[in-house]
């Protein structure tokens, strides 16, 4: 988290500042995989922007769905939440078609950082 919070305050350093009055929001993509839960990845937030311009940024958090596909059945679908354990280096999952064991594609790491503001 830390890492993403150092790219976002350098994403902001290289655009205008948001104008007086405006509420400025961070956009933040992440897979669930990169993150335990989005309420801690929200208090991680809060505590690593204090003191910094991102302060004042309201957070918009999407916590991206694990997608499966298949190589078995070419089945391609999200995964729901909690069917991977975050802590496996190289998570499994049944098809949910065929029964077939796939590896899971992504869910690491940030997908998206946008900043916005009216
Ligand atoms: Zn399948």
């Amino acid at each position: 988290m830390e890492q993403v919070i150092a790219h976002i305050l350098a994403e902001l350093k290289k655009v205008d500042d948001p104008p007086d009055g405006s509420s400025p929001e961070v956009v933040l993509r992440v897979g669930p995989l990169a993150v335990h839960s989005e309420a801690a990845t929200r208090q991680a937030y809060e505590i690593l922007v204090l003191g910094t311009p991102l302060a004042r940024f309201r957070l918009n958090l999407t916590i991206e769905p694990v997608t499966l596909t298949c190589g078995k059945c070419s089945y391609q679908g999200a995964l729901p939440e909690g069917a991977v354990d975050p802590h496996d280096l190289s998570p499994l999952v049944e098809c949910p078609r065929c029964g077939a064991v796939s590896p899971v594609q992504g869910g690491r790491g940030v997908s998206g950082i946008e900043l916005r503001w009216e």
